[in-house]
């Protein structure tokens, strides 16, 4: 395995980076190996799948679904990402901070007291309401700056946006339009919606949605839409299935990190790569005795004489409590039991059945390991969970370790 890190221009050369990592040198009892081909590979899947004139907005909110944001930023920059989505303002001003000069979209609520910090880090801010908008506009105002906005449309997912006709709204596009042009701070370069069940079996609801959001495009009247309005609805299910929502730009996000957006979606034809695995070290391996009591509570006691394995990682780092004496994870390929309460920081492992197990030795926890595979899915299920939650829940005291 080669470390990105040695790559040619300093690619990682940020303190962030560094804050994780601290050296080439440190060895980590846990880590994350992010696969650097798998995220090209899943990109250029998508880029291959639209139309060439189709931008790509890579959503890497929430630290990039766990894959780490700048790094994964850099990466698809370079590979030809049109512009990064991310939900909140710090995320937006983190990637500005680290040197991403693509458009960045934050799909969130961003107290409008901030208007002139988008401004200032060329961010556009989503505007789901009327309110938002004059709040905005008002504090634009007083901040003497100009903010570039996107327009939200409601058309089923009952989050953010502007009730569209059809789902309980009446506010027609002309009239929001009309209102946002007399605000002559916020320039609307865009109008967007988002699904709630494009990546189900039936997609009914997903067309549903189209639908609406196309009525709500027409019903902009006489007032024609703004030149180069950025129009877009697709997430990764409706860009992997549904073409006629692609627009002028898709907003993929799972699929980047090689994960299925459903269960129902895993039969498609897309080759998605996992980035992610997670891996620990043994910190230690003990021979015990029938009737051994392991961690909190004793709620665990062996039947038998057998081996247990410490892990170093724990509920603290984003695996969960809910996995006590029932998850398991890969030792020399062989899959090994968790047994007992999952601590903070450790967990136990019985490997009485897996010959030759030493401390150091490295246990996959996420990923392959020779035969064997435990995929985010399988987490996922196992925590009554979805596969996103399982990648977004491992926290920052596991270091993310680059790898091509
Ligand atoms: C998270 C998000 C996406 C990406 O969704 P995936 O299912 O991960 O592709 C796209 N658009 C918006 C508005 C989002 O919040």
């Amino acid at each position: 395995m080669q470390y990105l890190h040695c790559a040619e221009d300093n690619f990682f050369s940020d303190n962030r980076f560094f804050m994780r990592r601290t050296s080439i040198d440190v060895l980590h009892p846990v880590w994350a190996a992010i696969d650097c081909s798998a995220i090209r590979h899943n990109f250029h899947l998508i880029r291959s799948h639209v139309e060439k004139s189709v931008k790509i907005m890579a959503v890497i909110k929430a630290d990039a679904y766990g894959h780490g944001a700048t790094p994964v930023a850099r990466l698809l920059a370079r590979e030809g990402a049109d512009a990064f989505g991310v939900a909140r303002l710090c995320e937006a001003q983190q990637l500005r901070k680290d040197g991403i000069l693509q458009p960045i979209l934050i799909f969130g609520y961003t107290p409008p007291g901030n208007a002139s910090i988008l401004a200032a880090d060329d961010i556009i801010q989503t505007v789901h309401s009327l309110e938002y908008a004059k709040a905005l506009h008002c504090a634009a105002q007083a901040a003497g700056c100009r903010i570039r906005i996107h327009i939200k449309i409601d058309t089923g997912m009952g989050r953010l946006g502007f009730l569209a006709k059809g789902n309980g709204g009446k506010v027609l596009l002309a009239e929001v339009l009309q209102l946002l042009a007399s605000c002559n701070t916020l320039l609307i370069e865009g109008i967007f919606t988002h699904f709630a069940s494009s990546d189900a079996a039936v997609l009914d609801n997903a067309h549903r949605q189209l639908k609406l959001f196309k009525a709500t495009l027409d019903d902009s009247g006489l007032i024609s839409l703004p030149d180069g309005l950025c129009v877009h609805a697709a997430n990764s299910a409706a860009t992997m299935v549904m073409p006629e929502a692609h627009f002028d730009m898709v907003r993929p996000g799972i699929v980047l990190y090689g994960l299925h957006p459903s269960t129902e979606m895993k039969t498609s034809a897309f080759d998605l790569r996992p980035a992610m695995s997670i891996k620990a070290r043994i910190a230690s391996v003990k021979h015990v005795p029938k009737g051994f009591s392991v961690s909190y509570g004793h709620s665990y006691v062996t039947t038998k004489e057998t081996v247990i394995a410490a892990i170093p990682i724990g509920y603290a780092d984003g695996y969960p409590r809910l996995l006590s004496s029932r998850g398991s994870m890969l030792v020399h390929g062989i899959r090994a039991n968790v047994i007992g309460r999952v601590c903070m920081d450790q967990v136990m492992l019985d490997v009485g059945h897996i010959p030759d197990v030493h401390e150091s030795d490295e246990v996959v926890i996420l990923g392959q390991q020779g035969e064997n595979e435990i995929t985010a899915d399988e987490l996922g299920q196992a925590t009554d969970t979805i596969n996103y939650e399982v990648v977004s829940r491992i926290l920052a005291r596991v270091p993310r370790e680059y790898v091509e």
